[in-house]
């Protein structure tokens, strides 16, 4: 009889961001030999660089800008200031409080063994770390996604920022040019602007957020313009970018006229590419530029490797990889196999005001051609907005022609606590009418929501 093949491992997940550790500590509680490989930081994106520290950042950076405008709330803020260095310290500090960055101790107390190496397959079932093969039964790949450069001129030849790197800045720039007009740059727009930093934001689309509502973009670009003297350049190309002494010169092309713009530094938001290059041929693994390819079960196109998180290259947020992380977990150990819903998955930009939405946009509708009803209420309508004196904003609600919601975008100062309404809405393909009999809370920002709900019945 032949001999059933011996692995080091039952599961390998290559990768420990979101995607990744969710799958590694499934596996072990269930009694499995598992390994995770990392070739950076333990603990990926979210916590060592990208979620945490920006969110950690804009917070302090939002209350500054609040307490600065007290003076109408009878509040005396005349010698409020801020301290870079100390800002960056609070951010690390919340970092270190989230006890996921590059904590390989995390997987150690769970009996799951540790690599910190890039790590490539030579076959099937084998993967090459440092000079070293370690093999296994199944594999998750979670290997997340990186910065390609653009292709601009003169680019490889400055120091620029990516959102990866602008946090490590020891000192703030006074001017700062940022490329790509999507949910990243507009936060990092804001961020920049409240703390005294002339910004740029380019887009080539027609508005900053072009993937989402036409209202959010236009009403951000409208408060990042008025409120924060953000230069917001849509229908922009960069053609090409060059050093100029000290600072640097990008040249850029808007409506048919060229333009140079002299700054301090540069961010390149666009260019997120699924991380792809280890060796995936060599496991028969699928894949495009675009990403991993995998079926509704997230298996790829070997039976014994699936893939979870932004190296899918589709929607890229932490809990859709966490979600998947722990999907792909359950079809790796079980029969009976489960797919991720993305029906429902919350978006939000953490700006002030937040911006908030789900399901569908208007434009996905066009697109598919479905008769839609919406409805907006804007913020100004409610007793909160009196209060609070904040009159921006709005909850924008898409219905199909039986009222039943199926998409949403809200701009409001607690946006992105708001939609999980409109989450459960549309999960539970909830009517209008349902919503807007619903008690809310009277001087709750969410009684938006009732409005925006009622004018739909
Ligand atoms: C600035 C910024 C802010 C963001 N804010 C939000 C937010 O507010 N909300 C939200 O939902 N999402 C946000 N995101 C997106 C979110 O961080 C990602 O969707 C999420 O972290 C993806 O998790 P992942 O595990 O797929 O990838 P990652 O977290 O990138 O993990 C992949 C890991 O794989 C490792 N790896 C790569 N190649 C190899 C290899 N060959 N061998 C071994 N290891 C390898 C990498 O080093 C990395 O640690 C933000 C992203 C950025 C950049």
């Amino acid at each position: 009889m032949a001999r059933k093949p011996t692995f080091d491992y039952d599961l390998i997940v290559i990768g420990s961001g979101a995607g990744g550790s969710p799958a590694a500590s499934i596996a072990a509680a269930a009694g499995k030999r598992v390994a995770v490989v990392e070739a950076d930081m333990f603990g990926g994106e979210s916590p060592n660089w990208g979620d945490v520290p920006v969110k950690a950042l804009l917070h302090a950076a939002q209350l500054y800008d609040e307490a600065r405008h007290g003076t109408r709330f009878g509040l005396r803020s005349a010698t409020l200031g801020y301290n870079f260095m100390s800002l960056k310290s609070w951010k690390d500090k919340a970092v270190k409080r989230t006890g996921a960055g590059n904590n390989k101790s995390y997987y150690e107390k769970q009996g799951i063994d540790t690599y910190n190496s890039p790590a490539h397959f030579i076959s099937p079932h084998e993967i090459s770390i440092n000079r070293r093969h370690l093999s296994s039964k199944q594999f998750l790949i979670a290997t997340g996604s990186y910065w390609k450069n653009p292709l601009i001129a003169g680019l490889d030849t400055i120091a620029f920022y990516t959102p990866r790197t602008i946090l490590d800045s020891i000192r703030l720039p006074k001017s700062l040019l940022i490329i790509g007009g999507g949910s990243s740059a507009v936060e990092f727009a804001q961020l920049f602007a409240i703390l005294g930093t002339k910004v740029y934001i380019t887009e080539k689309a027609a508005r900053i957020l072009p993937d989402q509502d036409s209202e959010s973009g236009e009403l951000i670009a409208r408060l990042l313009a008025e409120d924060k003297g953000v230069s917001v350049l849509t229908q922009t190309r960069i053609l090409s970018v060059q050093k100029d002494g000290l600072s640097k010169r990008v040249v850029v092309s808007r409506a048919g006229t060229e333009k140079s713009i002299r700054v301090d530094e540069i961010l390149v938001t666009t260019g997120r590419t699924p991380t792809v290059d280890i060796g995936l041929e060599n496991a028969s693994v699928a894949y495009t530029p675009n990403g991993i390819e995998v079926d509704e079960y997230l298996q790829t196109s070997a039976q014994h490797i699936f893939a979870a998180g932004d190296v899918l290259g589709s929607k890229k947020y932490l809990h859709t990889a966490l979600t998947e992380s722990r999907i792909a977990a359950h079809n790796l150990l079980n029969k009976q196999r489960v797919k991720p819903d993305y029906n429902a998955i919350p978006n939000i930009t953490f700006t002030y005001p937040g911006i908030a939405s789900v399901g569908l946009t208007e434009d996905d509708c066009l697109k598919r051609d479905l008769d839609i009803k919406k409805s907006i209420a804007p913020l100004n309508m409610i007793a909160r907005s009196n209060t609070s004196d904040y009159r921006d904003g709005f909850v924008k609600i898409i219905a199909d022609k039986r009222g039943v919601i199926i998409g949403s975008t809200i701009v409001a100062p607690h946006a992105g606590e708001m939609i999980h309404e409109l989450t459960i809405a549309v999960k539970h393909q909830m009517t209008a009418a349902e919503i807007a009999a619903t008690p809310h809370a009277y001087l709750s920002w969410s009684e938006a929501i009732r409005v925006a709900a009622s004018r739909l019945t």
